[in-house]
């Protein structure tokens, strides 16, 4: 499969295909980031394959117990590199694959992905996950040029990373949702073919449950496949919309939550499955609202005073809390015609809203579906509290200067 000049494999014969394309490239020089796991399940081989060839591999194995993509691990790659690192390759899942992509930007050198599990979808995407300064930053770099997923590497990848790529693209049932709300509601961009090729990545992980679940060589090449597609559609559409939402700030707030108090870090998919069954209660609630109430609602809406909102995000965010202020500035200097035509719009086009309401499907569905892979769907099996949860739906919507159902519930006072 080959797109976006993205050239992707996934099978038994994977690494035989990257060094075919290696060699169909001309390329023979290689600087190989991977951790200690990572390096041990799969790049040890990579390294070995092209070093057969006669090719230079520099081998960058981070080590430590929790690897972050943060600034310090960031310099670390970079300082390893050296100045001509050639074409790195990423040998890992999410972590290490946001790693590579942002330092084979900042080289100016191409990356080809190599994913030794299918825990997440961001391999394809153009924007690497970044913290910076205990926020969580998608910062703008390049697609990998290629990605070799050996089926068997993923096969034998830990159950709960498999569980979270699952969880991973269940999330995007609830993100698909606040696109097209996102889209009715401020007009932002929205492509359907876009949305539709992740709804049908979506339908194929689901219907490829069973195999997910026993790591059967159909099923997991059907996960991979829904990953790097919904990876595919976010490099598309430019920015993660088609592939993520409100359950993804969720998901980024407990990330940042976990940092902050040192406590161990928690899967992606893992939280983004949770979280969509949380969204989804929300959309189901939006549901369930009569038309009168709505109108009284709407009437009695305020707009949310500036500096309250700010103070609110300043207890939320200790770490940085101005980086948040600055991405919510066009929601904090709303002035009152703006909201009042906001409202007009919301009451205008709610029989649309509920439309979009009533194709999430309800928690129970996304509570099945997570428990078919052994999926986590509470935060109490992930070491989060109910009080996190809470804080979770009430400040998660900061983090993003997008509009979502957290967005929308927050200006009509919807959860109180
Ligand atoms: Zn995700």
């Amino acid at each position: 499969m080959s797109e976006n000049n993205l050239t992707y494999q996934c099978g038994e014969t994977a690494l035989q295909e990257a060094v075919a394309f290696c060699q169909a490239n001309d390329f023979h020089r290689f600087t190989l980031v991977s951790d200690t796991n990572t390096h041990a399940v799969l790049g040890k081989r990579v390294k070995e394959l092209l070093r057969a060839q006669n090719w230079a591999v520099h081998t960058i194995v981070l080590e430590g117990q929790e690897i972050i993509a943060d600034v310090a691990t960031l310099n670390e790659v970079l300082a390893h590199s050296g100045s001509d690192p050639g074409v790195y390759l990423a040998v890992g899942s999410g972590t290490i694959t946001d790693i590579t992509r942002y330092c084979s930007h900042q080289q100016g050198s191409p990356f080809i992905s190599l994913p030794t599990a299918p825990s997440v979808d961001g391999f394809a995407s153009a924007n690497a996950s970044i913290v910076v300064r205990g926020n969580k930053e998608s910062v703008p770099c390049l697609p990998p040029i290629a990605i070799f997923a050996d089926l068997s590497t993923l096969r034998q990848a830990p159950k709960t990373m498999i569980a979270a790529g699952f969880g991973d693209m269940i999330g995007k049932f609830t993100a698909l949702a606040d696109w097209k709300l996102a889209h009715l509601i401020m007009d932002d961009p929205y492509d359907a073919a876009i949305a539709a090729r992740v709804e049908k990545a979506l339908q194929i992980c689901i219907d490829h449950r069973e195999g997910i679940n026993l790591a059967t060589p159909p099923g997991i090449n059907g996960l991979m496949n829904g990953l790097v597609e919904s990876g595919i559609c976010m490099s598309l559409a430019g920015n993660s919309r088609p592939a993520s939402g409100a359950e993804h700030h969720l998901s980024h707030y407990w990330e940042m939550l976990l940092l902050r108090l040192r406590r161990p870090a928690v899967l992606h998919g893992a939280k983004v499955g949770i979280s969509a069954v949380l969204i989804s209660e929300r959309w189901q609630q939006l549901h369930s609202l009569k038309t009168g109430e709505i109108k009284r609602r709407l009437k009695n809406a305020c707009i949310p005073p500036s500096q309250k909102e700010q103070e609110i995000i300043e207890k939320a965010f200790p770490t940085n809390p101005n980086m948040i202020i600055q991405g919510q500035s066009n929601y904090l200097s709303m002035t009152e015609n703006e909201f009042s035509s906001l409202k007009k719009i919301i009451l205008r086009k709610w029989k649309k809203i509920v439309e979009i309401a009533a194709a999430v499907p309800p928690p129970e569905k996304i509570i099945s579906l997570l428990q078919s892979v052994k999926a986590p769907i509470a935060v109490s099996e992930i070491g989060l509290s109910k009080q996190d949860e809470i804080d979770a739906l009430l400040y998660a919507h900061y983090l993003r200067n997008q509009f979502t159902i957290l967005k929308l519930g927050r200006f009509l006072n919807l959860w109180d």
